[in-house]
């Protein structure tokens, strides 16, 4: 029999549905017709974090560089679904196993992990296909492929794994430890968190400068050869002056016949810049919901970095579009659309730029949409994925430029007039705002009357913060902050990280606290721009991380090995940390509770002892707490409220000062009675229920009497 391993039980069930195999085994496996259907749970296994390896427990800068042999270990909460692939897979009734996870990287190193920890050694066959769809999961599954033949890319997302915890795990316990604060790095993380940083400086430096422009009430602008502003009024009125009631002549007058490219179909990420535009949605809203409507069979495989199709493809697209008729209001758009025959050019086809999968279309299912159960969410993001299909497929906007320049007494004024000629595509996508077209018709050489020249005032604006779908693009189109050639022209196909990987990026900024989402900006905390400016250039570069993708790519294409990939990464690791021990360090956090001033001795060990206030609570400490000395005390410590009072700073100045505090007005016990006593701290001290050491107190009566503390 064949196991078919899946990566979640939704995609087994539709597998098994396709396959026949429609009977229940005691496993929670789909059999029948030769084939058995079982599912993991996404990743079942990771990577043992530092603190699991016992050399590497200790948060102390010995124990680094930490470059452990990785092992794995069973993510808990799935360690069921674990050993029940372990049994199917291993069990003697199974001859074969196909691999049928997520058709990517990171699927294929969700099946792999498993595959390598259970010790199964049975021949695999490898399941990739772009869409859910029946038709799609037949064709995978007659054309399965072998395993062997996605051993790179597997290579190549363990190597990224590996690489991305020995970089991220050494560097923030190296930069912490001097930080004196959390500082939290990642490969890619701290790059795109560093071009957040960048901008905000831009902001705050940018010196504004008020701006002057002259314009007749046509619209036209004075241009000048080198200026069309003005930098003061004063020149703007003279200027304005020069030209009042002056005869205005049109020198100049040329139309022509302009096309405008349609955008391509979407990738992941134009759908993620498109969404955050239009619906405000983020770039993980977008993801998953992306990911539900792909296992809902209504559109193909959302991790593509891809914005074509395949040649293969060009005869399914009219059939396709017609599909699109389910929607009620979709009926015309289709007519109108196949009336000329759709335009499938290399806007659409290039075989060239899709490697693992194509860009998202609607699936051969989509005429099932109008009747599925769709969230709010669903519906707009899959509004948004069907208009760019039939933009796409749609032909060109063309339109009539015409461009004009007067002349007033010498100065010249210059406007543009757009015609629209052919629709085209543009009938499926709102107009834009900023175009509000006048019409104009003059002829070269014509006076006309200009009734009015009025000054325009404006100012120069800084850079705009960033938004979620700026930085995506910013993200995509990285190789033009990068000066390298040979490195700008990789990551020019690429951008930084990978399309599925973005989204997580951002959140961890965020939940990082290293910026925050302030309407649709993102931006940078106080803490962020202290961080990146701590850490040196080679931890925060995009240079750096973009070379790495470089070598992770070439591992992808089978040029170098991952060993060598992941030697000359520790050697990095290992270079930053060395030159780190050897330079000086001020830490650049000082602990919130960093007090003014000491109030006493510490009577355990003779360090300064401080206040600080946390949730609206004192605390008494010892500098040297709690590495080599276990004085804290809370202000509202047992010994103290169960006597009906709170350790004030005054009274714990005293007690370090003096050895003992006068306290009158304690309650009893049986709370009958007051009293009056001395406390001090004792001698002896005591271990809670963790196992920490705690201070004790005692009290003497002032006729001498000793009493015993708690
Ligand atoms: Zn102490």
């Amino acid at each position: 029999m064949k196991l078919v391993v899946a990566e979640k039980p939704s995609v087994m069930r539709d597998i098994a549905a396709v396959l026949g195999a429609n009977q229940t085994n005691a496993d929670g496996a789909l059999c029948g017709n030769g084939y058995m259907v079982a599912a993991a749970r996404g990743h079942l296994l990771r990577n043992k974090t530092p603190d699991e390896y016992e050399e590497y427990k200790k948060w102390d800068l010995s124990v680094l560089p930490i470059i452990p042999d990785f092992e794995f270990v069973p993510i808990e909460k799935n360690i069921d679904v674990l050993h029940t692939l372990a049994k199917l897979m291993n069990s003697r009734e199974i001859d074969e196993i196909i691999e049928a996870t997520d058709a990517g990287r990171e699927g294929e190193c969700i099946f792999r992990y498993i595959y390598n920890y259970v010790g199964c050694k049975k021949p695999v066959s490898r399941l990739w296909i772009s869409s859910m769809t029946e038709a799609s999961i037949r064709a995978g599954f007659d054309n399965l492929k072998p395993a062997s033949e996605y051993d790179n890319l597997y290579s190549a997302g363990y190597t990224r794994s590996q690489i991305d915890w020995l970089w991220g795990m050494n560097l923030s316990r190296l930069y912490t430890h001097y930080f004196g604060g959390k500082c939290s790095i990642g490969r890619v993380r701290t790059a795109v968190l560093n071009m957040l940083v960048q901008r905000e400086r831009e902001i705050t430096g940018f010196v504004k400068h008020p701006y002057y422009k002259l314009k007749l009430d046509n619209g036209a602008e004075w241009i000048n050869e080198d200026e069309d502003s003005l930098p003061d009024r004063q020149s703007a009125e003279m200027l304005l002056e020069k030209c009042r009631n002056q005869p205005c002549k049109v020198v100049f007058l040329k139309s022509q016949t302009k096309k405008e490219n349609r955008p391509l179909l979407f990738s992941l990420t134009s759908l993620q810049i498109a969404a955050n535009e239009e619906l405000g949605y983020t770039a993980a809203q977008t993801l998953n919901t992306m990911q539900s409507l792909y296992e809902k069979k209504l559109l193909t495989y959302p991790r593509t970095d891809s914005n074509y199709l395949t040649d293969d493809m060009a005869a399914i697209l009219p059939e396709r579009v017609r599909m699109l008729r389910c929607f009620d209001d979709m009926s015309a758009a289709v007519d109108w659309l196949l009336a000329d025959g759709l335009n499938i050019d290399s806007r659409i086809i290039n075989n060239a730029k899709v490697s693992d999968h194509h860009a998202i279309i609607p699936t051969e299912n989509i005429g099932n949409a109008a009747n599925a159960e769709l969230s709010d969410d669903e519906k707009a993001i899959l509004d948004l994925v069907i208009n760019r299909f039939l933009v796409a497929l749609s032909p060109q906007h063309e339109y009539i430029e015409t461009e004009y320049i007067f002349d007033v007494a010498g100065e010249s004024f210059k406007c543009k007039t757009k015609t629209t000629k052919e629709m085209g595509w543009r009938r499926f996508v709102k107009p834009d705002k900023n175009e509000a077209n006048r019409m104009l018709s003059y002829s070269e050489g014509e006076i006309i009357t200009v009734g009015n020249i009025s000054i325009v005032e404006g100012e120069t604006k800084p850079p705009k913060r960033y938004t979620e779908s700026s930085l995506l693009k910013a993200m995509e189109n990285i190789d033009r902050r990068i000066v390298d050639k040979e490195l700008s022209e990789y990551v020019s196909e690429r951008g930084l990280g990978t399309p599925a990987t973005r989204a997580a990026i951002i959140e961890k900024i965020i939940s990082d606290n290293y910026a925050e989402r302030k309407e649709k900006n993102l931006v940078v905390t106080d803490i962020g721009m202290k961080m990146i400016d701590f850490v040196p250039d080679e931890v925060k570069s995009i240079e750096m991380t973009a070379t790495m993708e470089l070598q992770l790519s070439a591992i992808q294409n089978g040029t170098v090995s991952a060993d060598d990939v992941i030697k000359s990464i520790t050697n990095r690791i290992v270079t930053i940390i060395e030159a780190e021990k050897k330079k000086p360090h001020t830490p650049v956090i000082k602990p919130k509770y960093e007090p003014k001033a000491p109030i006493g001795k510490c009577p355990k060990c003779g360090g300064n002892v401080y206040k600080f206030v946390r949730d609206n609570k004192a605390v008494y400490y010892c500098e040297n707490s709690p590495k080599s000395c276990f004085f804290r005390v809370y202000e509202d410590d047992f010994f103290f409220s169960a006597k009906g009072k709170t350790l004030t700073e005054a009274m714990m100045k005293t007690m370090l000062t003096k050895g003992e505090v006068k306290v009158c007005g304690l309650i009893s016990k049986d709370k009958t009675k007051t009293y009056d006593a001395f406390i001090f701290v004792s001698d002896k001290s005591r271990t809670d229920k963790n196992g920490s050491t705690k201070v004790c107190f005692d009290m003497r009566f002032p006729d001498k009497s000793k009493k015993g503390g708690k």
